[in-house]
């Protein structure tokens, strides 16, 4: 091999902000305002670290998501995810657009119940249904969908002491080519568990079968997979038919579909790679419609979470230090970590500044307000120069953190709605020490 020539090394200034060869163009952008409304005045008001919610984005959301499926197929209910997010106020406004409940728990089922949603209207799911919620269920006429052969008798039961015939789903998983399954929810297709344990609560009297519910996972990318469920799904309707007579009221594809947030270790921006819901309504839909006769199609249910409220969901936090790494990269230090965004374990989130900080940015650590090794929100981000006391935005951040917050060391803070006057509502007020300790007691002889 020849010996290249030598040359002399020379250092050449590259400036950040300016497509080069050694760096990807990297523009500092700022976010100032939240539907029009100052962030500044946010955080004078109601402090820091704040959860900010648009109602505007919410309703936008919900109603692309409803109208891909509604153009699409005459029968369409979304129910929403309780679990994804229960402020009150989040689901409420989900009512209010049309939206049905769909709950995982007896917590979730009384939760939905204090929000007056009638028992009709409440699709109840999960692997843990506690036997009164579960009887509450049945009288009140709930989507009972069964996610195991364990519960059948405790249902049947149920059913004779009420003297009634009581309706009940069942949950079903299945293989999808190309995706490993969930295969811990429902019963499976395949090695015909479904089936059997359909065939045993048939041979009971009192127990009737009006639906079949899948939800094949969480932030999924790829709306074939929705087709293929479909399929199955209709498949398996076809031969209960056959065998039995059953004429199924619904099918339930549960939710999953992709927010816009960004998974770890992504490298192209889930805003560039999540399919739009158009695409997982026509997936869904199409099996469906080829395989019913129009006046037979089934009540389509969709259960989608986070794709309908992760957008609409901001948090602003503080920087409460900032320090050197021995490594030469500059952390951050928040007043809110993963006590409060839970989703930080898989998503890289959009942190941005809240005032015009120019164009220089830095490779950063930054770090939550927890004692503890994992409480970090982003490594090896791009932000500018920021020092204590200034702001940054978080999103987004609608999904499961709401639900999912830790009371670990902090007290969780407050939670405001900016609703599409600008209106700003409180619709969880921070908590306070006596709070996190009402529940204690201490024993007499401690005393
Ligand atoms: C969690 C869950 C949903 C919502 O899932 P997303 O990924 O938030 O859309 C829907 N249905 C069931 C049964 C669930 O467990």
């Amino acid at each position: 091999m020849e010996k290249k020539p030598y040359t002399k090394p020379v250092l050449t200034r590259q400036h950040a902000g300016i497509t080069n060869k050694f760096a990807p163009f990297v523009v500092s952008r700022h976010k100032d305002t939240i539907d029009g409304v100052s962030i500044d005045a946010l955080v004078k008001e109601h402090g820091s670290p704040l959860f900010v919610y648009s109602h505007e984005t919410l309703k936008e959301q919900y109603a692309s998501a409803y109208q891909a499926f509604a153009t699409r197929y005459p029968k369409v209910q979304f129910a929403w995810s309780y679990k994804t997010n229960y402020l009150k106020a989040i689901c409420r406004a989900f009512h209010r657009l049309g939206a049905w409940a769909e709950v995982v728990s007896g917590m979730e089922y009384a939760m939905a119940k204090s929000l007056g949603v009638p028992g009709n209207e409440i699709v109840y799911n999960g692997p843990h249904k506690s036997p009164e919620s579960l009887r509450q269920a049945a009288v009140d006429g709930a989507m009972i969908n069964i996610d195991s052969f364990d519960e059948l008798p405790e249902l049947e039961k149920i059913a004779d002491e009420l003297g009634t015939k009581v309706d009940f789903g069942v949950r079903v998983n299945m293989t999808i080519p190309g995706y490993a399954m969930w295969d811990r929810f429902g019963l499976n297709i395949e090695s015909g568990e479904a089936y059997h344990t359909i065939k045993r609560a048939l041979a009971h009297q009192r127990l009737n079968l009006v639906g079949l519910h899948t939800h094949i996972g969480t932030f999924m990318l790829e709306p074939k997979f929705y087709g293929d469920a479909a399929k199955k799904m209709i498949d398996l309707a076809a031969q209960l038919k056959r065998e039995f007579g059953t004429t199924l009221k619904y099918i339930d594809m549960g939710g999953g579909f992709a927010s816009r947030n960004r998974l770890k270790g992504s490298y192209i921006p889930t805003d560039q790679l999540a399919p739009d819901f158009d695409m997982f309504a026509d997936a869904i839909c199409s099996p469906l419609l080829d395989h019913y006769p129009h006046d037979e199609l089934p009540l389509l249910i969709i259960e989608s979470g986070r794709a309908l409220i992760d957008e609409a969901g901001y948090l602003v936090a503080t920087v409460v230090s900032t320090k050197r790494l021995p490594s030469g990269t500059r952390a951050l230090v928040l007043d809110a970590g993963v006590n409060v965004l839970f989703t930080a374990f898989w998503y890289d989130f959009e942190i941005l500044p809240t005032t015009d900080k120019g164009l220089f940015t830095e490779i950063h650590n930054i770090y939550g307000p927890m004692c503890m090794q994992i409480d970090v929100i982003a490594e090896a981000v791009r932000v500018p120069f920021l020092e204590k006391g200034e702001r940054v935005i978080v999103r987004p951040v609608g999904a499961y953190n709401n639900t999912q917050w830790l009371q670990f060391i902090e007290l969780r803070p407050r939670v405001v709605m900016i609703s599409n006057k600008g209106n700003i509502d409180v619709i969880r007020e921070a908590e306070r020490v006596e709070d996190v300790i009402r529940l204690d007691s201490i024993p007499r002889w401690l005393r």
